[in-house]
C-alpha cells in the first residue's frame, strides 16, 4: 500500500483503494491509503506548523528544492511517463510529454524563486517611503482532476512552494500513483516536514474537509463545474482566496480560406488526442460553407483510421477512456447526439482489444446545431461535432454562444479574420492555425465565463494567486 505523506512521514490507513489500468482492468498498478477527515486535518495542521519557517526560507532554499524536483522528474521521465500512461490511459508519448512538462514547470519556478522582486516608490507625503512586496498566502489546498495527473499538480504545487506557501494536496481518486510519486520526489528533494502533504482519498471526504477547514488560506482547484461551485461557496463563506479551472466547450472555427491539411490536423489533434479528455479539447468544429464538405469527408476518414488501443502499445494513437463511468457518459452523449438529430458520421463504437480496457473509437458528428446538448454540455471524451455556418461572422457568433470560455481556435489564411478572432473570441486562450489544446508552460493559462474563476495559473501570473501584496509605509 502506498501511504499518505503527512508532516514528512508515511501514514498508512485501514482502508486502501486499488489503482487500475484503464487499458487493462486486470492490471492493478498499486493500492493507496485513503485519508479521512482526521488525517486531512492532521495534514492541514502540519502545513500550518511548517508555514512560518518555510515562508522565511528565502529564495536559494526554494530554488534548490524546485530545481532538484525538476531534475529527478526529468531523469525518470520514461518510468513516470509509463506510470502515467498505465493509470490514466494517455499514450506513452503523450504521458512522457506531460511528465517532461511537469519537470519544466518546476524548473521555471525554481528560476522564479530567485527573481521575486518588489517596488520602492516615493510617497505622496514628503519623507515617507513606500515598499510594495509580495508575501506567501499561507496554507494552500491543491485539489486536482484525473486528466493531467502530473502536470496539473506541478503547475499548482511548484508556484505554491516557490512563493513560500505550504501545501496540502488532494489528487483525483483515479490517479493516485503519479501524485504519490511526485510528492515522494518533493519530500526526498529536501522539503522540510509539513511543507508538502499528500492526502489521497475521496473528494467528498478529503476535499470537503479541506474546504471546511478555516486553517486553509487558499484553494487552487481544477475539475468539474459542479465541484468548482462547492469550492467557491465554501471559500466565499470563509473569505478565503480561491481559483477555479473548470470545463470547456471549445470551438475550432475552420474558414473557407483555411489550409485544409492544417485544419484537419488541428481538428484531429484538438478533438481526439488524449482521448478527448482535455479541458481544452475542440468539441465544436464550426465550418464555413465552401470548405465544409471537403473538410467533413476527409475528417471522417481520418477519424475512422485512428488506432485506438492499449496506452503502452507502440502503434496506439488514442488510448482508452479513463474508466467505466466516463465511458458510460461518452456513450450516453453519443446516444443523445443521435436522438437530437446529429449524424454520427464516423466512430462512436466500442472497440475490442486483447485486454479488457475502455476502448472507444472517436466519434464525429456532422449536421449538428449549436443548441444540441452535445454542443452545449462538456462530454469530456473523444466526441466532436461539426456545425455548418455561412461565413466568418456567423462562425464567431456560434463560437461565443456557450457558457464556457477556455480556449478558442481558428484555421484561416486571412490576417484580417485571424486578428479579429483574437480580439473577439470570448475565451482565455486563442489559437490561430493551432489545435485548441496544447499550451506552453511559461505563460498564463485560464479561461473566461464558466470555465475559470480567479487569478490565472502558470507563468509569472501565478504570483497573483500564490502571493498577497503588502504595502508598507515608513517615516524614518
Ligand atoms: P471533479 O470535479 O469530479 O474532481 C476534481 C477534484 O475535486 C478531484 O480531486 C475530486 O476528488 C475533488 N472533489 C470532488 N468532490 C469534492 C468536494 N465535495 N469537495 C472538494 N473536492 C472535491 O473533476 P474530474 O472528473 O476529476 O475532472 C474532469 C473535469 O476537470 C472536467 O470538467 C474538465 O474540463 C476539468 N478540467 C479543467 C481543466 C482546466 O484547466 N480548466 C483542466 C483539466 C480538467
Amino acid at each position: 500500500m502506498k501511504p499518505l505523506l503527512i508532516n514528512g512521514e508515511h501514514i498508512t490507513t485501514s482502508n486502501a483503494l486499488e489503482n487500475r489500468n484503464p487499458s487493462d482492468e486486470n492490471d492493478v498498478i498499486d493500492t493507496h491509503a485513503q485519508a479521512g477527515i482526521a488525517e486531512t486535518q492532521t495534514a492541514i495542521a502540519a502545513a500550518r506548523a511548517a508555514f512560518p519557517a518555510w515562508s522565511r526560507s528565502g529564495p536559494q532554499a526554494r530554488h534548490d528544492l524546485l530545481r532538484a524536483v525538476s531534475d529527478e522528474i526529468l531523469a525518470r521521465r520514461a518510468e513516470l511517463g509509463e506510470l502515467l500512461a498505465r493509470e490514466e490511459g494517455k499514450t506513452l508519448p503523450e504521458a512522457i510529454g506531460e511528465t517532461v512538462r511537469a519537470a519544466r514547470i518546476f524548473d521555471f519556478f525554481a528560476g522564479e524563486a530567485l527573481r521575486l522582486t518588489g517596488d520602492i516608490v516615493p510617497s505622496v507625503r514628503p519623507g515617507v517611503g513606500v515598499e510594495i512586496t509580495r508575501e506567501p498566502v499561507g496554507v494552500v489546498g491543491v485539489i486536482s482532476p484525473w486528466n493531467f495527473p502530473i502536470a496539473i499538480p506541478a503547475w499548482k504545487i511548484a508556484p505554491a512552494l516557490c512563493y513560500g506557501n505550504t501545501v496540502v494536496f488532494k489528487p483525483a481518486e483515479l490517479v493516485p500513483g503519479c501524485a504519490w510519486a511526485l510528492i515522494d520526489i518533493i519530500q526526498r528533494a529536501g522539503a522540510p516536514a509539513g511543507v508538502i502533504n499528500l492526502v489521497t482519498g475521496p473528494g467528498g471526504v478529503v476535499g470537503q474537509a479541506m474546504l471546511d477547514a478555516p486553517e486553509v488560506d487558499a484553494i487552487s482547484f481544477t475539475g468539474s463545474v459542479d465541484t468548482g461551485r462547492k469550492v467557491a461557496a465554501a471559500s466565499v463563506a470563509r473569505m478565503r482566496k480561491f481559483q477555479l479551472e473548470m470545463g470547456g466547450k471549445n470551438p475550432l472555427v475552420v474558414l473557407d480560406d483555411a489550409d485544409l491539411d492544417t485544419a484537419l490536423d488541428c481538428a484531429i489533434n484538438g478533438a481526439f488526442y488524449s482521448t478527448g479528455q482535455r479541458c481544452t479539447a475542440s468539441s465544436r468544429l464550426i465550418v464555413t460553407e465552401a470548405i465544409h464538405n471537403r473538410f467533413v469527408e476527409e475528417l471522417a476518414s481520418r477519424t475512422r483510421a485512428l488506432r485506438v488501443g492499449h496506452a503502452l502499445h507502440n502503434d496506439t494513437q488514442i488510448g482508452p477512456v479513463v474508466d467505466a463511468t466516463q465511458l458510460r457518459q461518452d456513450l450516453d452523449y453519443i446516444r443523445i447526439g443521435r436522438s437530437q438529430g446529429g449524424n454520427l458520421r464516423a466512430g462512436g463504437d466500442l472497440v475490442r482489444r486483447d485486454t479488457p480496457g475502455h476502448f472507444l473509437q472517436p466519434a464525429l458528428f456532422t449536421d449538428t446545431t449549436n443548441d444540441m446538448r452535445i454542443n452545449r454540455e462538456e462530454v469530456f471524451g473523444p466526441v466532436a461535432a461539426v456545425i455548418r455556418v455561412r461565413d466568418y461572422d456567423e462562425a464567431l457568433q456560434v463560437a461565443n454562444d456557450t457558457e464556457f470560455g477556455l480556449s478558442a481556435g481558428i484555421c484561416t489564411t486571412s490576417l484580417k479574420h485571424a486578428s479579429h478572432f483574437k480580439r473577439n473570441a470570448r475565451a482565455g486562450m486563442v489559437m490561430v492555425n493551432l489545435p485548441t489544446a496544447g499550451v506552453d508552460y511559461h505563460v498564463p493559462f485560464g479561461g473566461t465565463k464558466g470555465s475559470s474563476y480567479g487569478a490565472r495559473e502558470q507563468g509569472r501570473h501565478a504570483a497573483e494567486f500564490f502571493t498577497t501584496v503588502k504595502t508598507a509605509y515608513t517615516l524614518p
